[in-house]
């Protein structure tokens, strides 16, 4: 008997007749003689339109009423799953994230897990019961409802695992697991067996969105090892976990491709000690968050600094930098929308050199232009425009030798 965390995402749980097939996969884990917790993501696109509502009777909402909103996505699906079990004749209980005992800070829309109370589980468990949870969510010590930030089921299926010290955590999607690249962008992207916990994060913090990255980070944290894998069929998946064996000559693993960043030009600043502090303690004390930064000095004593920001803090962004730029000597703030960010990602970039070479050669062969650069230990990204992103991806991703594997 093993003690098994299970996620389904939002395609998973996407419909009635779908919800009913997680219903069956969950009925013969449980009848091998396993316990299990199931977490669950709301329907495919129930989040966005919830928050599109939101925005149709305020134009700013609350991030508390917000918080009470969103959450019931997710609390739909877990209750249709646990009838449905019910159905089957399974015994099972479905709980909110507050009934499941996860507590958080208070910071809404946006919250990080502090405890976990995992007794009410325990007990089920004990009882024979199946819990099903209601993912991305948790509750502050106020008793307010609180979400933990877009696509953080995954968080919540990690960070249950790791209070119920679970001895397998699988993660279902509508992927057969972590490809070289989001396979619906790049065709020839094949699966990866084992991935790093580093390589993973960069990934996902990248923008691909098979996992959430804080549920990485949670995961390297408290060596909580999870499969990414199909929810509809039984193909192997990905082992995500520290140490993973690698052939020598793979130098990068994966591509990532991020589309919601935009591109920030302070124009025009007094080029002297201090105005780019004065820049970025602005957007920081904004929490704005500020990612790929890139300065150049002109002639005259002034310069330019461009980076990238997510792009729903475009508009908190523009509005920090309003104050400072008296105190930088002018200057002109601009916003490019039309931005996206390819990464390459590798531990095996360490040890080789000509990893960026090769990347620029490829992009340049394709007559893409390179906007921004960024490298660190494991990782390259570059700013191209958004309309040849995928293009970019592609090429990249052929460069590397990924598509021959
Ligand atoms: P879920 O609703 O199950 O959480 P997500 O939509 O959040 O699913 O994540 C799965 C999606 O991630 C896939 O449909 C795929 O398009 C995308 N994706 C992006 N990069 C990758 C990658 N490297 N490997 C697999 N899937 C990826
Ligand atoms: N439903 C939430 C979202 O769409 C959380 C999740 O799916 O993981 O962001
Ligand atoms: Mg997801």
């Amino acid at each position: 008997m093993a003690r098994i965390v299970q996620k389904y995402g939002g395609t998973s749980v996407g419909d009635v007749e779908r919800i009913k097939k997680v219903a069956e996969r969950v009925k013969a884990t449980r009848d091998e003689g396993n316990e299990l917790v199931v977490v669950v993501s709301a329907r495919a696109g129930v989040t966005n339109e919830l928050i599109a509502r939101a925005k149709a009777v305020c134009a700013e909402p609350s991030e508390r009423e917000l918080d009470q909103l969103l959450s019931i996505g997710e609390q739909e699906t877990c209750a249709l799953t646990a009838m449905a079990l019910h159905g089957l004749g399974v015994k099972a209980v479905s709980y909110t994230g507050a009934q499941a005992g996860i507590f958080t800070d208070k910071v809404h829309t946006k919250a990080r897990i502090q405890t976990i109370d995992a007794k009410p589980i325990e007990n089920d468990l004990k009882q024979g019961r199946v819990v099903i949870v209601a993912g991305f969510q948790g509750i502050n010590e106020e008793g307010n409802v609180t979400t933990l930030g877009r696509g953080a089921s995954d968080l919540s299926a990690v960070a249950l695992s790791a209070a119920l010290k679970a001895d397998k955590c699988e993660i279902y999607t509508d992927v057969d697991g972590v490809y070289t690249a989001d396979p619906r962008v790049v065709k020839n992207a094949r699966k990866l067996a084992e991935l790093s916990y580093d390589e993973m994060l960069e990934l996902a913090s990248s923008g691909s969105k098979v996992m959430q990255s804080r549920s990485v980070e949670f995961a390297k944290k408290f060596g909580v090892v999870f499969e990414v894998r199909s929810s509809f069929n039984h193909n192997p998946g990905t082992i995500v976990k520290e140490e993973v064996a690698y052939m020598e000559k793979v130098v990068v693993r994966g591509v990532a491709v991020d589309k919601d960043q935009v591109k920030v030009i302070v124009s025009n600043i007094v080029d002297k000690p201090g105005s780019a502090a004065k820049v970025f303690r602005a957007l920081a004390d904004a929490t704005v968050m500020v990612d790929m930064i890139v300065q150049n000095v002109g002639r005259h004593g002034v310069a330019n600094l461009t980076f990238t920001v997510p792009q729903t803090d475009t508009q908190r962004a523009v509005k920090a930098l309003e104050p400072v730029l008296a105190e930088v000597g002018g200057g002109q703030v601009a916003v490019h929308e039309n931005i996206a960010k390819l990464s390459v990602v590798g531990v095996g970039m360490k040890s080789h050199s000509g990893v960026a070479a090769t990347l620029f050669q490829s992009l340049a062969a394709a007559n893409i232009n390179i906007e921004l650069i960024t490298t660190s230990e494991i990782k390259i990204s570059v700013v191209v425009d958004r309309d040849r992103v995928d293009e970019a991806a592609r090429v990249a991703h052929a460069a590397f030798g990924l598509d021959t594997l």
